[in-house]
């Protein structure tokens, strides 16, 4: 049965169903109340499919893969393999082999931050990163340039949240080996022009990653019609299991680089006296990986191509003006970000009280939401806050829910005011 959507988006359905009934987590109470999950930057629920793809896997697959002559292991091997043309088909890779399976995110940016690290950086250079990144595209670049006497540099981003462009340009020395940067800020939701960030950098021969993270879930993504040269993202962001996540690398640069780690699976042949690594993508996928993992990433990709990005993002964004739109009759909140293209999460504060309060008491009210700062402690900074309340959507939320936020939110702020 087709997904589809009508005028009342709280109609989205999956398999004919209203799609939140897929997702068994969602069915809870908390503390006697429905849960209202707005955590989904954090991580999202998992659909039934993917929860019965695990114990289908453990039931029927579960083996070591690329090693065994037997039925299982050419089984596992099969499905862990599907997952990776499934993958490239997602993003419009030109080949399978540029997929790397990965831990996530973070591990996709340790890998190429750790080996273009160990290629391409020398004392002097930089690494242009931009003033919204998570922690997570700021450590590993940071732990790089310490080990090459190299420098971090940083694209600032106005009041709104958006990226300075001219100062991008002039940052574009012959000192950048590399930019990295975020396609969707997770704390602000700004989405950022990587198209246009990846053709100045190309102008002038410098590579770029973008940190799809939180990017994938919400729009299309076409890794040859953004021509990056990496790109990362995490399963569990995008409905599927934790441990698993993706690392996409252009050919060309991925036969550049060294190898990340070193193990079972990355060689073609050992000697004590030195050793050849194998094709890709097998050279960045040292020891067991996260097999399971890769294998029922499939499911979330058959959901999300079931019910359609397209359906996705407008039904996205329809909850994102909602929320916005609503959160203006509370004179105390004041959002943060205010970008004009955004995807999948509002930040606010709230004048008089600190989030975590209010989260508390949202919590209290059967309502999941993020406070803190969000792995971007230097966006907190920048705005000279400690934290903020985020909510973040994925396909499954609905206007109701907002409506019921605000409810609470009201009450929050009545009792902490
Ligand atoms: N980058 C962005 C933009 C994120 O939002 C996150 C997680 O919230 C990460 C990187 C790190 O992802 P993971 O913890 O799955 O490695």
């Amino acid at each position: 049965m087709e997904a589809f959507t009508d005028q009342n988006e709280t109609s989205l359905l999956y398999k004919g169903e209203p799609i939140h009934k897929h997702f068994p987590a969602l069915q809870q109470s908390v503390y006697g109340k429905p849960l209202v999950y707005f955590d989904n930057a954090a991580t999202t629920q998992k659909p039934q499919a993917v929860i019965q793809a695990i114990t289908d896997y453990y039931s029927t697959i579960n083996s070591n893969i690329h090693r065994g002559v037997h039925f299982l292991s050419q089984k596992a091997t099969d499905a862990y393999e599907i997952t990776r043309n499934a993958i490239s088909e997602f993003i419009n890779a030109a080949h399978a082999y540029e997929v790397i399976f990965t831990k996530g995110t973070t591990d996709g940016i340790n890998l190429v931050a750790d080996a273009f690290g160990s290629y391409g950086l020398g004392p002097g250079d930089s690494v242009l990163i931009s003033a919204m990144e998570h922690h997570s595209n700021i450590v590993p670049w940071q732990i790089a340039c310490e080990k090459k006497g190299a420098f971090l540099k940083v694209i600032p981003m106005n009041e709104a949240g958006e990226l300075l462009m001219d100062e991008y340009e002039k940052l574009l020395d012959d000192k950048v080996k590399i930019v990295s940067l975020t396609y969707v800020s997770n704390s602000l939701g700004t989405v950022n022009p990587v198209k246009e960030v990846i053709r100045l950098a190309h102008e002038r021969n410098i590579p770029v990653l973008v940190d799809a993270a939180q990017a994938v879930q919400h729009t299309k993504v076409d890794v040859q019609e953004l021509d990056c040269d990496f790109m990362v993202f995490s399963g569990h962001k995008m409905y599927g299991p934790t441990g698993i996540g993706i690392l996409y690398g252009k050919e060309e640069w991925l036969n550049k680089l060294p190898p990340y780690q070193g193990g079972g699976d990355m060689i073609k042949t050992v000697t004590f006296e030195g050793t050849e690594y194998n094709d890709l993508p097998f050279k960045f996928e040292a020891g067991t990986p996260h097999i399971e993992g890769a294998i029922t990433l499939l499911s979330a990709l058959d959901f999300i191509k079931e019910v359609g990005l397209d359906n996705i993002e407008r039904h996205e964004s329809e909850l994102l003006r909602y929320a916005t739109e609503r959160l203006s009759e509370i004179p105390e909140v004041k959002i943060i970000g205010t970008a004009g293209k955004k995807a999948g999460a509002i930040s606010l504060i709230v004048d008089g009280a600190h989030p975590y309060d209010i989260g508390v008491l949202l919590d209290k009210m059967g309502i999941a939401v993020r406070t803190g700062h969000h792995c971007t402690q230097p966006v907190m900074d920048f705005y000279q806050i400690p934290g903020t309340l985020r909510l973040s959507f994925a396909v499954y939320n609905t206007k109701e829910e907002i409506d019921l936020f605000m409810t609470s939110l009201k009450r929050a702020i009545q009792i902490l005011i």
